[in-house]
């Protein structure tokens, strides 16, 4: 039985349906190069959460409008805690609110490691179709995808270590990359371009910019002809052959020790990142909880 969905409005995304069985799900904030505040996150989670009920969709294509898949956190969002007001959490941790390390591993713990896991577990299949760059909080919405499909320009980075933070907060890269890339990659801030991420096996296929959505629209339609129950399956699987290598221990340790690293520049810096690092104009606008960066 198809239960009725009615599809939700939404500012930062917009989702269509372009062919059976097949939904879309498009950031839509080109002009911040998809930066995502907290805003976008909760809006991609009802998103993925409507095509999860909906029986009839068995394929969630992830893309982008503009040049860029995403630029990451949005680091112009004065205070993440107001952001989210209006949304309620999608887990139990909460303290969203409280003083120190509690409060923003709170928030983290929600909105980036929570959402990212929760998307990487949705019962459909996802594939990401990416163009231009994607950074650092870019990487946790393509990688919780099943199948990445990129155009030839699209470049990766974890530029966290620049502003003294140990790494994106679904720390995927060594099952992405394998350890040594993942830590040239984490240690350098370097882009991975699309043809060196398909050599890694961190994408599936690297197609002209031009082809990009014709290619992940076929193959989301291919996919699409299959079993709902058995990609379901199929899915879970894989999944479960990961989990069981300690995937799941080592991303816990690996926010545990993110955490430490916003700790350790609250201490010194009164802010959660190394201020140092920011480039001088991204220092001007950025502010956290409504104080403006020191120089
Ligand atoms: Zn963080």
């Amino acid at each position: 039985m198809t239960r009725d969905i009615v599809q939700q409005a939404f500012e930062t995304i917009f989702v269509e349906t372009p062919f059976p069985g097949v939904t879309r799900i498009v950031l839509n904030r080109p002009e911040s190069r998809n930066a995502q505040n907290a805003a976008m996150l909760y809006e991609l989670n009802s998103a993925f959460n409507q095509a999860a009920r909906d029986d009839s969709v068995k394929v969630i294509i992830l893309a982008a409008q503009g040049k860029h898949f995403s630029s990451g956190h949005d680091l112009r969002v004065p205070d993440f805690v107001a952001e989210m007001a209006p949304w309620d959490p999608v887990g139990t941790w909460c303290g969203f609110g409280c003083d120190g390390a509690e409060g923003r591993m709170g928030i983290e713990k929600e909105m980036f490691l929570g959402l990212s896991e929760r998307w990487r577990n949705i019962p459909k299949v996802t594939i990401a179709q990416v163009q231009g760059k994607a950074i650092s909080g870019g990487l946790m919405l393509i990688w919780p995808c099943d199948i990445i499909i990129a155009g030839e320009d699209a470049e990766f980075a974890d530029n966290t270590a620049e502003i003294g933070v140990a790494g994106a907060e679904f720390f995927h890269h060594p099952w992405e990359l394998g350890v040594r890339k993942a830590k040239e990659m984490l240690f350098t801030s370097d882009f991975i371009d699309a043809h060196e991420a398909h050599r890694l096996g961190m994408v599936n296929h690297v197609v002209p910019n031009e082809a990009l959505q014709g290619f992940t629209e076929a193959m989301a339609c291919k996919i699409a002809k299959k079993p709902s129950f058995t990609l379901k399956l199929l899915k879970e699987a894989v999944n479960a052959a990961q989990d069981a290598q300690g995937r799941v221990n080592a991303m816990n340790t690996s926010f545990a020790l993110h955490q430490l690293s916003h700790a350790h520049n609250e201490q010194i810096f009164g802010l959660p990142i190394d201020p140092t690092g920011l480039p001088a104009a991204l220092r001007d606008k950025a502010a956290w909880k409504g104080k403006p960066v020191p120089k």
